[in-house]
């Protein structure tokens, strides 16, 4: 399917969103641009797209059967979601289930303690402020959101982590944190937006604990793209494999 650039709504580091006929419906295009520290570390990885963009329908269509409410449409095919149109509330929700990554470097907690129960953290999400760490009370004085959206935000999350954590322990996988976005559709209900990809999230392999997710490149270590194949071929299940024709 080719996508018009007069179509562009949106650029982001790694996804491009396009308008469709349908005001309230957009196509996201995953793209195989792969960056970290705050957009310092940048490369394009082969079929980084192609994964993330099959990984996150997975999860998008397991949180749907659960109940919770997600921009998920389709996939048109790998790379490209039909999604509904949401206004993005500029927030990093973070859910960690053990410590690792910026909350070591922040935060005397030990590499790989379980934190039970999870910790949410909230960054805003500005490139010109650096995503910094804030809380509900700076969320709500900036009009970011209010109570009652950070309330529904903070239950949805909890739920989200309890039903991908049971899933990636059947496949084998750790679930240290993760990173979602939420956003209001046109009846001003809040639905997950975004991706949930090892792009932002960290997946680890049960036995060896060995990482399957950016760190690799955060690390400018070998093997991503092997890594992401690796998620996609655990969760998923045979007919979307024939379907999305991935081989293992
Ligand atoms: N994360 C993300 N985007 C960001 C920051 C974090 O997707 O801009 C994800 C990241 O992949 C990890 C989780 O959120 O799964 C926690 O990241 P952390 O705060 O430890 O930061 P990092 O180690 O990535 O600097």
């Amino acid at each position: 399917m080719k996508l018009k650039k007069a179509d562009l709504l949106y650029r982001g580091k790694a996804k491009d969103i396009y308008k469709t006929e349908d005001p309230e419906i957009v196509i996201v295009k995953f793209r195989d641009d792969i960056t970290a520290g705050d957009g310092e570390k940048k490369d394009n990885i082969d079929k980084k797209g192609y994964y993330n963009s099959i990984i996150s329908a997975k999860f998008f269509e397991l949180l749907e059967a659960s109940g919770i409410k997600t921009q998920y449409i389709k996939l048109l095919e790998p790379g490209m979601m039909l999604s509904h149109r949401l206004e993005m509330i500029p927030l990093e929700i973070i859910t960690r289930n053990m410590a690792a990554g910026s909350l070591l470097r922040k935060f005397p907690f030990q590499e790989k303690q379980e934190l039970n129960p999870p910790i949410i953290q909230m960054d805003y999400k500005s490139d010109e402020f650096h995503d910094p760490m804030l809380n509900d009370d700076i969320a709500v004085a900036l009009e970011l959101t209010n109570r009652k959206e950070l309330e529904i935000i903070r239950e949805t999350t909890l739920k989200i982590d309890k039903v991908i954590k049971e899933f990636l322990k059947e496949k084998g996988i750790i679930f240290p944190d993760f990173k979602i976005e939420y956003g209001r559709n046109n009846k001003e209900e809040i639905v997950l937006g975004d991706e949930i990809s090892p792009d932002s999230c960290r997946f680890w392999d049960m036995k060896t604990c060995e990482v399957l997710d950016k760190d690799l490149f955060r690390k400018g270590e070998t093997g991503v793209i092997k890594a992401y194949s690796e998620i996609a071929s655990r969760i998923l299940d045979e007919e979307d494999k024939e379907k999305w024709n991935i081989t293992e």
